[in-house]
């Protein structure tokens, strides 16, 4: 797909942007990369302005939640054009995710080129403030009509950029977290391991009842024991303890495997840490801190990068971390990682791909 035809906005809605105010995936630019699946395969794809798509009710998506998505960034780099850091990784998992629901597979390369383009048309929409960055978001979904449950025979694959802020306007503030122990999210041989949206419908009542008493996110336990640590909603989770960095590993298929967190697990090798990817009961956490040696819990994930628990609630027991204050081991984290996203620092492992503009 070398030359993908490109159909540029008349009205571009640049202007509109309130760039001290962006919040997260509020403002969408101007152009959309849109390839549609049909007859066994997908077509070039284009470049087209962003705006509403004809859609009949009959629509199977909308009834069986046909549909995966993915969440990547590009940066500005500070000594000229941009980063978009690991699109490779997405670009594969897209595809994992769609093996699991069904949706077929979609080149990584085409993927990754359509991505650069789409950048490049939109690319006075990334943020200059450090900090910012344009959110990348493909999705895919079954677009067919039908009421039979069965896969559907057409797809759309349509990619969409958001100028988004930093998650945190004054530096990174811990959040608070609850442990579900009336729900649960994703159950072995389930969905867990696919970015797929109903893995959020599933989310969502936990989430808004945590909301209600005060809690920024939830922390799902495995479905089956519920005595072991998954994942925050859309982040992993990482636990100091005892100078071990330790989080839960991916062999069960019911969490998700963040690009974020395979950083942080091959940076904290490389630094020497202790690192395990093994199963963490929950009991564990809480005994950990009452011998004092719960060092720091931190979330990982593309929209915040790291996200440092503060306090963590489960059952009748509610305890503070590192005196709700981000630990050593997640400010390095995330001075490292977004030092490499905006060109601070050397890129050794090639995790950005480098756009001029
Ligand atoms: C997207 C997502 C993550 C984070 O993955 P990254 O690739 O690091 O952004 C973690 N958990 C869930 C459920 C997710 O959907």
């Amino acid at each position: 797909m070398a030359n993908i035809k490109i159909t540029r906005t008349q009205n571009s809605r640049i202007g509109t942007v309130d760039w001290n105010n962006l919040g997260f995936g509020v403002y969408f630019s101007d152009h959309m990369f849109i390839a549609e699946y049909k007859n066994n395969q997908w077509n070039e794809g284009e470049i087209m302005p962003y705006g509403p798509l004809p859609m009949e009710p009959g629509l199977c998506t909308l009834h069986y939640g046909q549909s995966i998505f993915e969440g990547l960034k590009a940066f500005r780099n500070v000594s000229g054009g941009m980063n978009i850091f690991r699109p490779d990784m997405n670009a594969k998992r897209l595809n994992h995710s769609g093996s699991r629901v069904c949706i077929p597979a979609y080149d990584i390369k085409n993927n990754i080129e359509a991505i650069i383009e789409l950048v490049k048309v939109d690319r006075d929409w990334i943020p200059q403030q450090r900090g910012h960055s344009l959110y990348i978001r493909p999705v895919i979904f079954g677009s067919s009509n039908f009421l039979g449950v069965h896969s559907s025979s057409e797809y759309l694959l349509i990619i969409m950029t958001s100028p988004v802020a930093s998650y945190y306007p004054e530096g990174l503030n811990p959040v608070k977290i609850m442990v579900a122990s009336e729900y649960v999210r994703a159950v072995r041989g389930g969905l867990g391991s696919a970015k797929t949206a109903a893995n959020y419908a599933a989310s969502l009542l936990a989430s808004a009842k945590a909301k209600e008493q005060g809690y920024a996110q939830v922390l799902w336990l495995d479905a089956v024991t519920r005595n072991f640590v998954d994942e925050v909603g859309a982040m992993n989770i990482m636990f100091v303890i005892d100078n071990e960095l330790i989080t839960p590993p991916l062999v069960q298929g019911t969490i998700l495997a963040g690009v974020t967190r395979d950083t942080v697990l091959t940076l904290a090798r490389e630094w020497g840490m202790k690192v395990s990817e093994r199963a963490l009961e929950i009991a564990e956490v809480f005994e950990a801190n009452e011998k004092g040696k719960l060092q720091e819990i931190f979330g990982t994930g593309t929209a915040a990068i790291i996200s440092p628990v503060g306090q963590l609630a489960y059952k009748d027991k509610n305890i503070i971390i590192n005196e709700s204050k981000i630990g050593p081991i997640a400010q390095k984290m995330y001075d490292t990682i977004t030092g490499i996203q905006y060109g601070e620092i050397e890129d050794k492992h090639g995790w950005n791909i480098h756009v001029d503009l």
